[in-house]
């Protein structure tokens, strides 16, 4: 295994450097910060063919992740989703090779467990033991499961009106859970708020450089499991962005490494009609995105008015040749059912969203039918039970000599 390979952390915008193995949010510029891995010496004793013997998690890419000692890794076995072929419904929308990388299956149910294994192992690696996150609901999960498993303190602040999921899960972990009659920014502003008096450490959202580490992983995965080709189109169901701003660093670190060449997937942001910035941003031609107001979607994770990281994202779908869509709740219910129907594949609303917009870009011409799409379903519909049920009430009357509906035996 190639040594501890990190240099420095650097500035996303005013590329201004800091030191590796003490703990940082974001630079006095208010830019999140990117780490710096020296590339060059990786790949002297790493190569793209060793991951595949490697753990089947997402530190199969250790090499290029932060923890310097493996000792402090946090691991339930996140990451190595299954890729898979979605040729029902690709057949339906028009898509001729469609597959659905499915994050549903990380531990508590989101991709966010990869984000919080990587920022928790850091937490651990740095010796801070008090934690706090706002949250819109899944990341709260993830830090609440990361913590327990670390045995290190998680104070959540999240919307009153998260999934319930999001609430027990975070409860039964231990955390100390503090619901806020207001948005993820409100929560957000709490922590910032109290955490100086509290002694905690704050881990949301690219406020420190770690999440964004583990998060990229998903970029690795897909290229692993494409045998290291790209796909033409990835469809990311975009909130804070940070998966999204994760796989596009993921893309140039493998070209850095000769693993990929210099092709890139169109990348697609999906956001929710209810709250949809980085849609609006692109729309205006903006660097950076306004504060939507008075957000309001069942996609959870899409419920982020402001995202931090919205001048990366909005420069990942640019340079890409991708572009923003946004999507009612409504037709995301519909798809995420049909989708569940057609494939066995129960998505969360967000993945739900995104083959709603495959659906709408290839109709309208954007993209073609032998485009190699990858969709990313980041949760398990499991998790959204509420949303969903309005479309399966339990007590629909049965019609006479039919199957389904409530019925009382003789
Ligand atoms: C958090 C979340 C998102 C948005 O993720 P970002 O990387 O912050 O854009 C999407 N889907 C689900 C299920 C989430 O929990
Ligand atoms: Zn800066």
């Amino acid at each position: 295994m190639p040594q501890y390979s990190v240099t420095y952390l650097e500035c996303s915008v005013c590329t201004k450097i800091f030191p590796a193995g003490v703990a940082h949010n974001l630079c006095d510029c208010g830019g999140p910060l990117l780490v710096r891995y020296n590339l060059d010496q990786v790949k002297e004793s790493w190569s793209r063919d060793i991951p595949a013997s490697a753990p089947n998690s997402m530190w199969r890419y250790a090499p290029v992740l932060p923890v310097a000692s493996t000792a402090n890794i946090v691991s339930l076995g996140e990451g190595m989703t299954p890729l898979l072929t979605t040729s029902r419904t690709g057949k339906r929308i028009g898509a001729n090779h469609l597959m659905v990388k499915d994050e549903g299956l990380n531990p508590t149910g989101s991709f966010k467990a990869r984000g919080l294994s990587c920022a928790v192992s850091m937490c651990v690696e740095l010796g801070l033991r008090r934690l706090a996150i706002p949250s819109a609901g899944n990341a709260a999960s993830a830090l609440a499961a990361y913590a327990a498993a670390a045995g290190v303190e998680a104070n959540i602040f999240m919307p009153q009106d998260v999934p319930q999921s999001n609430f027990i899960e975070c409860k039964a972990y231990g955390a100390n859970v503090t619901l806020v009659d207001g948005l993820i920014s409100d929560c957000g502003r709490i922590v910032g708020e109290r955490k100086a008096a509290e002694g905690w450490f704050e881990i949301s959202t690219l406020k420190e450089p770690y999440r964004i580490e583990g998060k990229k992983t998903m970029g690795y995965e897909v290229a692993e499991q494409l045998g290291w080709e790209l796909p033409d189109v990835i469809f990311y169901p975009t909130g804070g962005g940070v998966g999204m701003i994760g796989m596009w660093k993921a893309f140039a670190e493998m070209e850095a490494m000769g693993w990929i060449g210099s092709k890139r997937p169109k990348m697609i942001a999906v956001q929710a009609e209810g709250c949809q910035p980085v849609v609006r941003a692109l729309q205006e031609g903006a660097e950076v995105s306004r504060f939507w107001e008075d957000a309001s979607t069942v996609s959870a994770g899409l419920r982020v008015p402001k995202p931090l990281g919205d001048r990366l994202t909005l420069r990942a779908v640019r340079e890409s040749g991708g572009t923003a869509i946004a999507v009612s709740d409504r037709d995301t219910i519909e798809a995420g059912i049909r989708f569940a129907s057609e494939e066995g594949m129960f998505a969360a609303p967000e993945g739900a969203a995104c083959i709603a917009a495959a659906e709408r870009l290839i109709a309208e011409g954007f993209l073609k039918a032998d485009d190699r799409i990858v969709i990313y379903n980041t949760g398990s519909g499991l998790k959204y039970l509420e949303a969903y049920s309005t479309r399966f009430p339990r007590d629909a009357e049965g019609e006479t000599g039919k199957l389904g509906g409530l019925i009382t035996p003789r």
